[in-house]
């Protein structure tokens, strides 16, 4: 494997070049703030109207209807959600898809699954900053960077993997370490990570083991704080120090039940189900059953999160966290009014 970073930049590689940036949330804003102190010529496209727009406009941003933003631009990036780019993209992108551009994506979604097949004469690149946006921002303007993975899927002009590169040195990821994968690789890993761990994984173990001590009979309360408040601490420690960090700071009785009990719970049955949730990831299946999930307006979708929503470790979270000052948002506001991912979630 090779880790890319400053030293491998062609600084020239975008020289006088113009970057649209698609879409505004979480990524596209960091994206487009770094680019742009990183001495990038940038440009917002966005919705005329649109929420975002004000926005990128008072962070000091020029910003254009998508498609005039594409036109002038000779970079552009997608990054509006996965479940719109295929339309955004027939609609307002692909008329200015003139040879020579660069179409950047941060997640190979709609590559992958064919929802977007661009033409043959472009070059087509992704930089995906393994982290969400405003950690990407927050550590470019501490002149650090989180990590990218770099993918080339076309490389027309010959320069695909410096355009890439030098737009992840842009976004700071090259202080990093920029990690070169294909779309494919990205597109399943990640999926299957946040549906198997992070996600879907985490939670549902979260709110099994509640529910299991609250039907033998335990305090709801107790309850949620062994299951769910004190699992930032152990992923804190897995991710400064990895598994050994962890291992080092909780007692000899918690590890000797790590080890004799962690398995019994997460056994090969587990690891079975984890393989099958992989292959509907690599076959297709999840990508068509979700994109037909919002061609129908997405019932399902808002039925599962109105059960998530309504599992009772909800109730007694809320009550519990509401005397936790640390944990409430509005506790942090002063230092934290500039912090997009507050923004976002509005
Ligand atoms: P987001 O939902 O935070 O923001 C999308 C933005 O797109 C909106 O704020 C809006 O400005 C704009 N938008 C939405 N619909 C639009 C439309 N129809 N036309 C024009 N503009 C529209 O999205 P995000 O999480 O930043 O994701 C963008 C890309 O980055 C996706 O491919 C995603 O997979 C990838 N990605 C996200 C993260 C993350 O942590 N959020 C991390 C890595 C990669
Ligand atoms: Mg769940």
């Amino acid at each position: 494997m090779k880790i890319f970073g400053t030293n491998d930049v062609n600084p020239r590689a975008l020289a006088g070049q113009r970057i649209a940036i698609i879409g505004y949330g979480s990524q596209g804003r960091a994206h487009a703030l770094n680019l742009k102190d990183s001495g990038h010529d940038v440009i917002v496209g966005l919705r005329k109207g649109g929420a975002s727009w004000a926005r990128a406009a008072s962070d000091g941003l020029a910003v254009a209807p998508v498609a005039e933003a594409a036109a002038d631009a000779d970079l552009i990036a997608m990054l509006v959600p996965d479940m719109a780019q295929e339309t955004v993209f027939a609609e307002e992108i692909a008329p200015h898809l003139t040879a020579g551009k660069t179409l950047l994506f941060a997640h190979g979604f709609s590559i992958v699954y064919r929802r977007i097949v661009p033409p043959r004469e472009i070059d087509v690149v992704m930089i995906a900053p393994k982290a969400p946006g405003d950690l990407v921002r927050r550590e470019y303007e501490r002149g650090r960077g989180v990590p990218c993975l770099m993918a080339v899927h076309q490389d027309a002009s010959g320069e695909a993997q410096a355009r890439a590169l030098a737009y992840a040195h842009g976004i700071g990821g090259t202080q990093a370490g920029v990690i070169e994968t294909n779309f494919r690789e990205e597109t399943e890993t990640d999926l299957f990570g946040e549906q198997a761990v992070l996600c879907g994984g985490v939670s549902e173990l979260v709110t099994k083991g509640f529910e299991t001590l609250v039907e033998a009979g335990y305090q709801p309360e107790v309850a949620y704080f062994e299951c769910l408040h004190e699992l930032k601490l152990i992923v804190d420690l897995m991710q400064e120090g990895g598994l050994a960090k962890m291992l080092k700071f909780v007692s000899e009785t918690a590890k000797y039940g790590d080890f004799v009990s962690g398995p019994r719970v997460i056994d090969e049955h587990v690891k079975a189900r984890m393989r099958e949730v992989l292959d509907d990831i690599r076959s297709g299946e999840f990508a068509r059953d979700w994109i037909l999930e919002n061609q129908a307006g997405r019932p399902r979708y808002h039925a599962m999160l109105e059960r998530d929503l309504s599992h009772p470790i909800e109730e007694v979270g809320a009550a519990l966290r509401a005397r936790m000052g640390w944990l409430d948002p509005k506790h942090n506001q002063k230092q934290e009014t500039d912090d997009p991912a507050t923004q976002a979630a509005e």
